[in-house]
Parts: C-alpha cells; structure tokens; sequence
C-alpha cells in the first residue's frame, strides 16, 4: 500500500469552488501517477475550519471513485495557515514511488516541490496568448506577465510626445526619463507609466502599430526583455509576447508558440475591439495584423519566430478551452 499526499486551495467556500477544486486535484494525482480509479482503495480529505469539510468526500464520489472508502475531517486551526485548503491523503494498492500533488496556492506548503517555473507563449496577434496565458496563470495559481503591455506603453508615450516611431534617437532619449512598471492587482496586471495606470488606453488600435514599431529598436528591446527577467527570475509566470521562448527567456520550463491564420485572428481582434465598445473597418484590421506579423517577423533583433524547442499550436479551430486544456496536457506530459 501506498501514500500519496495532495492539497489545493478554493478562491471561496462554496460546493461548486470545492468539486472543481477537488477534481482538478484528483485527475492530476491520478494521471502523474499513472493510476486508474480501482486502484484508489481510500481517501481521508482534510480542510481548514473555513471550509465546509463534508463537500471534498461528496465531490470525490461525484468524480467517479465509487469503489473506495472516503473519509472527510476539519482540520484544526493553526497559527499563519493557509485560508481556504482541502489536503488529501490517498492509500493506493499499486507499488510506485508517489508523486505528491500540491496546486493552486497550496504549492508554498510545500517548499521542496515548488521551483520557480517560467511558460512561455509566443505568437502573432490574435493568436490567443493573451487570453489563454491568462487562463493557464489563473488555473496554476502563478502569474501572467503580459510583456506586450510594456512595449504598447512605450508607444503611448513616443505618441503622446509626437515622436516619430522610427526615431530611435529619440525614442531612446525618452525612454530615459520614463518609468514603465507593471503591478499585479489581485493577479491581474496593471500597466503604469510614469506610475499612471495606463491599461486601458495602451489597448487602442492606434498604439497597436505604434507598439510594433519601437520593438524593433534594440535599445528598447533590451530595456523592457531586461525587467521581464527581473520578474521571471523572482516568481512563477506564465510569459506571453513575440520573443520569450527564443531571447527573453531562452531556457523557460515550458515553451509555446500559438498561431491562426490572419482571418481567424483579425476576427478575434474585431469582436475583442467591439465588445470594448471601439469600432473598427474589418478588412483594415486584418490589413494591419498582417503588416504588424512582417514587421515583427522580420526585425532584426529578436523577430517572432517558433523557437526550436517549443510546441507549435495552431489555434484557429479551436476554442480557448481546448488549447488550455491541450497546454496543461503537454506540460504533465514533459514533466514524467
Ligand atoms: O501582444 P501585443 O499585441 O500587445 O504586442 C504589441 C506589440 O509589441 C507587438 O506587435 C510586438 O511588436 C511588440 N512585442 C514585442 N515583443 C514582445 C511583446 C510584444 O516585440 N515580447
């Protein structure tokens, strides 16, 4: 007989965060351990006093394991615990050396299981990085670092001074004086420049093309690549942008490249852009990610390209859950 430990965490205590939370927890113990349910011979689930702890047994039966015994306690309260946590302990009738399972918050309670881990996601406009890269952050529990944000927020600035983008001598000469930062609220990014929260704006159409165009001066590549280590280097991030996996960070954990044809994407912009309430010409829209894929496919300092370890998805007929779900996959799968 053997052990297997588990824990995860739920944003709040309700029996909908608890089943998700639970077999999310249960289907990666199972698939690391290259387990079936039968082997499953008993589950004693522990949670913190906050949670209701009849609800982890409940879901564990929901989730098909009906052949073995289940057993849920309240844990009880320890000074500086983690809020909100469901840990398991799995007695298994198979011999394997066990591979514990800690995820979403619950990772820290573990110190020799947790390591520094950097995804990147590179790709063209309206490939979707951005909107999985923030799914997978949100479902692992680390961050997402949108680096695009950085170089749209150096384009606002160049256009709010009326520099031209192709001055590199004077965008340098800006860049000087200017702070570009990003925080994270609740996990999610702010983008600020000169500490203004500039998020929103830096999302117009027009800062788009701006953004392509002073990627390209090395001086500014460096500057903004250069933070995005600082903040890679000190937590766990989920990395999207054009340049990660092949300059940023060149030896990251797990590395993507997303594509769709310019239709798909150009279509994924315009309904991004209308439900933000911003109209736009669709056939200019696809004109311009087109024009912006060859200006940044073709700069001379780190141009988007698929780096040659990384794993090539092409997003066009599939919906944001299906890459998720095709990413984590691809991930458990390099990390056995
Ligand atoms: O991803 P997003 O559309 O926000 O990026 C805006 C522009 O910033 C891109 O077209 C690209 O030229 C530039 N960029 C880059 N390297 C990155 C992220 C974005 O050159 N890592």
């Amino acid at each position: 007989m053997v052990v297997i430990r588990g824990a995860t965490t739920i944003p709040k205590d309700s029996p909908e965060e608890i089943k998700k939370a639970v077999e999310e927890l249960l289907e990666q113990i199972e698939s690391c351990n290259h387990l079936i349910k039968d082997e499953f011979v008993s589950m004693v689930f522990s949670s913190t006093s906050d949670i209701h702890s009849y609800y982890p047994a409940k879901a564990a039966r929901e989730a098909g394991y009906v052949a073995c015994s289940l057993f849920s306690a309240m844990e009880p309260d320890i000074e500086g615990g983690l809020p909100l946590c469901i840990r398991v302990m799995i007695f298994v009738e198979k011999n394997i050396s066990p591979r514990h399972i800690y995820l979403r918050g619950a990772k820290i309670l573990r110190k020799d299981l947790t390591r520094i881990c950097n995804i990147a996601i590179d790709g063209p406009a309206g490939s979707g990085k951005s909107t999985v890269a923030k799914r997978l952050a949100a479902d692992l529990g680390i961050l997402h670092l949108d680096t695009g944000a950085m170089y749209r927020a150096c384009a606002l600035k160049a256009l709010e001074a009326g520099i031209d983008m192709n001055d590199e001598r004077a965008i340098v000469d800006l860049m000087r004086d200017v702070s570009i930062d990003v925080e994270f609220k609740g996990g999610v990014q702010r983008t600020l420049l000169d500490g203004e929260d500039v998020s929103d704006k830096i999302r117009m159409p027009e800062v788009s093309m701006a953004a392509s165009a002073v990627s390209k001066h090395p001086s500014v590549r460096m500057h903004l690549a250069e933070k995005q280590r600082a903040i890679a280097n000190k937590m766990s991030c989920v990395l999207d942008g054009r340049d990660i996996g092949t300059f940023v960070l060149p030896d990251a954990d797990f590395k993507f490249y997303l594509t769709a044809t310019p239709e798909v994407r150009a279509h994924r912009r315009f309904e991004e852009l209308r439900r933000k309430g911003i109209e736009v010409d669709f056939e200019k829209l696809k004109e311009e990610i087109v024009a912006r894929d060859e200006q940044d496919m073709n700069r001379e300092i780190a141009p988007l390209k698929l780096a040659k370890d990384a794993t090539l998805v092409d997003t066009s007929e599939m919906t944001i859950d299906e890459v998720v779900a095709f990413l984590k996959a691809k991930m458990l799968q390099e990390e056995m």
